[in-house]
């Protein structure tokens, strides 16, 4: 009976974070807060069943879009196949190589002259369920970055905007802080996306500004100590840190740093947290 069938089947449950944007006002919006991309390479993360694409192909001379989904991936193929401006990429944006794609190419570099990447602004109402592994992945490749404008959970937009000191100020804050300068710009409803997700969203702009040379911190080795000092949110600095370091050594960056050690890493701002990172790996800086 078809009606029992219907009945049984488990309802359907958005795929790869598939909740497609429909209002065209929250869409030019979001394409508008790229400034103007008349010169500039644009990224789109998730192009979906492109309405954000169909904007940005009138404006920018290269849009690259990266679309996980085969079947919307070849919509897109066919729908843009005639603007050469437009490249379609089937790809997880997590595994996409940017120094092949942005980098210098192979054999045009000119001896003695430094290679410059063209700045490419970065768009997408992001797959909610890998908001942070896709900004880590930016952030990684942030030297070809200009300014990333992502629709996102508007909880999670509220914790990357976060200031020291508030209840969600942690890792993702701290981390995306330390790239860029973020902008909480609008907030969407459910309703403006078929189908609707269950919660609100928010369209952030990350204009990259990346921190670490003016804090003392350039290398890979800050981001582990963030992740390290957030480690367990209700302890302390001392206690997420002394699993790595000796207890003399740590007391005495953090007088060095002027941070009090039952602080908690939430209540630091970046450089404060620079400074204990610099006074453990150089113990006589500033003594
Ligand atoms: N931009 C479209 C819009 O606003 O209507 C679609 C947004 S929808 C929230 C997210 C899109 O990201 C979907 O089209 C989904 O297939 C795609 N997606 C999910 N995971 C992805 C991944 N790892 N890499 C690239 N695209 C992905």
């Amino acid at each position: 009976m078809p009606r029992a069938i219907s009945a049984r089947r488990p309802k359907t449950k958005p795929k790869l974070g598939q909740h497609f944007l429909t209002s065209d006002d929250v869409a030019a919006r979001t394409v508008g807060a790229l400034g103007d991309v008349s010169e500039s390479t644009v990224l789109e993360i998730g192009p979906g069943r492109g309405i954000l694409t169909s904007l940005l192909a009138r404006r920018t001379p290269r849009l690259i879009a990266v679309e996980l989904d085969r079947v919307l991936a070849a919509q897109l193929r066919l729908k843009f196949g005639m603007a050469r401006n437009v490249e379609i990429l089937e790809a997880d944006v997590l595994a996409i190589d940017f120094d092949s794609l942005f980098g210098p190419r192979p054999g045009l570099g000119r001896p003695g002259i430094e290679f410059k990447p063209q700045p490419v602004r970065v768009v997408g109402n992001l797959p909610y369920y890998i908001t942070s592994d896709i900004l880590l992945r930016l952030f990684e490749f942030s030297k070809y970055f200009e300014s990333i404008v992502i629709m996102v959970q508007r909880e999670v937009a509220d914790r990357i905007a976060a200031e020291p000191g508030g209840s969600e100020y942690g890792i993702l804050s701290a981390t995306a802080q330390l790239y860029a300068r973020v902008e909480k710009l609008f907030i969407v409803p459910p309703g403006a996306f078929s189908p609707p997700p269950k919660v609100h969203s928010a369209v952030l702009r990350l204009t990259i500004d990346p921190q670490q040379e003016k804090l003392g911190v350039a290398g890979d080795g800050f981001i582990d100590f963030l992740r390290l000092s957030f480690g367990q949110k209700r302890k302390t600095l001392w206690n997420n840190l002394r699993g790595k370091y000796e207890e003399a050594g740590l007391k005495r960056a953090l007088a060095q740093a002027n941070v009090k050690p039952t602080a908690r890493a939430e209540t630091l701002d970046l450089a404060e947290s620079a400074a204990v990172y610099r006074a453990l790996r150089n113990p006589h800086e500033g003594s």
